[in-house]
Formats: structure tokens, C-alpha cells, sequence
């Protein structure tokens, strides 16, 4: 290799490594301001949606309604870049899995309905998915709350975190699943999580003041 080839190597690199440095720059701007971190929870909110169903997409290990990704688990994707996008995404994520989990236990838990476990095993849950669903389900928007209450100003906080789960929720169950109960669930399991929250907060000012 001669000189020359050797300078536009060492210069290729050196751009490839400043266009990674400036898309985690944005990753790290974009989370540091209120305004960037409500967009990054609305973003992944919705795109987490669909997640849980990419079990269809591994099926030789995985069954349809697999344990590992009808859980939070698949939200925590995130802490594997560390601190570079902050913790708004992850709460934007528990709130798509959430949703997705809660209206799943609408369906009688009988065949495919059922939560699954990876191969070798590739045996159901049986009855006990209605708690694997709604037990993750719970978690999920558990975190969420607690994440928003954490990074954004408490005065929109919890309004907001409520508004996005109930709206998010709503319009999932309507125009994806179609069913009034999927509404109704959607809009249930936050109302529970934020009243959970909530009450927590009032009771720390109570020993605070
Ligand atoms: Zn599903």
C-alpha cells in the first residue's frame, strides 16, 4: 500500500468515526432537553407497539406469544449503549410493550393465545399467562412512571406519562385490535400504574413536609 492509499484510509476513518460521534451527539442532545426526551418517548411508544410480535420472526427457537419477548425484557435494549440515549427511551418502550401485553390478555389463553417458552422446552403457560401478561404488563408501565417522574419537570410528568399510555393505548386497541376491550384495558392498567405512583409521591411529601 503506498502513502496515498494509506491517507485516504486513515481519513475515511477518521470521517466514519466523526459521523458516529455526531449521531450519538444528537442521541445525547436530543435526551438532555424536555422537548427531546417527550419526543423520544413518543417515538419509541409507538414503535415498541409492534415489538412482542417479532417472536414471529425467530420461530425455529421461539413459539408465537414467546416468554421473552411478551415481556419487558425487549424495553431494556437500550441500557446496552449505556448512558448515550438516556433513560427516555426506555420509558417510551415499557409503554408500547405495556400496551401490546395488556390487550394480548384479552384472548382466551387456549393454543397460540398462550404465553410460550423457548425452544427445547416450547411448552405454554397455560393460565398462568393472564399473570406473565398482565404482571409484565404492570412493570412496564411501573418504570415508565417512575422513569418520567425522574426526568421530566414534575408539573407535566405524570399528566403526561398518563396521556401518552391512555392515548397510545386507545388508539392501539381501536385501530390495530379493534375491540372496545382493548380500549378499555389500555386505558385501565395506566389509570392503576399512575394512581400507584401518585399515591407513592403524595405520601413522600407527607413525610417530607
Ligand atoms: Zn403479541
Amino acid at each position: 500500500m503506498n502513502t496515498r492509499e494509506n491517507a485516504r484510509g486513515t481519513r475515511r476513518r477518521g470521517q466514519f468515526i466523526q459521523i458516529l460521534g455526531i449521531g450519538v451527539n444528537i442521541a445525547d442532545q436530543t435526551g438532555r432537553t424536555v422537548f427531546g426526551r417527550l419526543g423520544l418517548m413518543i417515538l419509541m411508544a409507538w414503535l415498541f407497539l409492534g415489538v412482542p410480535d417479532l417472536d414471529h420472526l425467530f420461530l425455529p427457537i421461539l413459539h408465537h406469544r414467546s416468554i421473552l419477548t411478551h415481556s419487558i425484557l425487549p424495553g431494556l435494549v437500550f441500557l446496552l449503549f449505556g448512558r448515550s440515549f438516556g433513560a427516555a427511551p426506555i420509558a417510551g418502550a415499557m409503554i408500547g410493550i405495556s400496551v401490546h401485553l395488556a390487550c394480548d390478555m384479552l384472548s382466551p389463553m387456549v393454543g397460540f393465545g398462550q404465553v410460550w417458552l423457548p425452544a427445547p422446552i416450547k411448552a405454554p403457560l397455560g393460565p398462568f399467562s393472564y399473570f406473565w401478561l398482565g404482571g409484565n404488563a404492570l412493570i412496564g408501565y411501573g418504570i415508565a412512571f417512575t422513569i418520567a417522574s425522574m426526568t421530566l419537570p414534575s408539573a407535566i410528568a405524570l399528566p403526561f406519562i398518563i396521556a401518552l399510555s391512555g392515548i397510545t393505548g386507545a388508539a392501539y386497541g381501536a385501530l390495530n385490535e379493534q375491540s372496545m376491550a382493548s380500549v378499555v384495558v389500555s386505558v385501565f392498567f395506566p389509570a392503576i400504574a399512575g394512581t400507584v405512583v401518585w399515591q407513592r409521591r403524595q405520601r413522600r411529601s407527607g413525610v417530607n413536609s
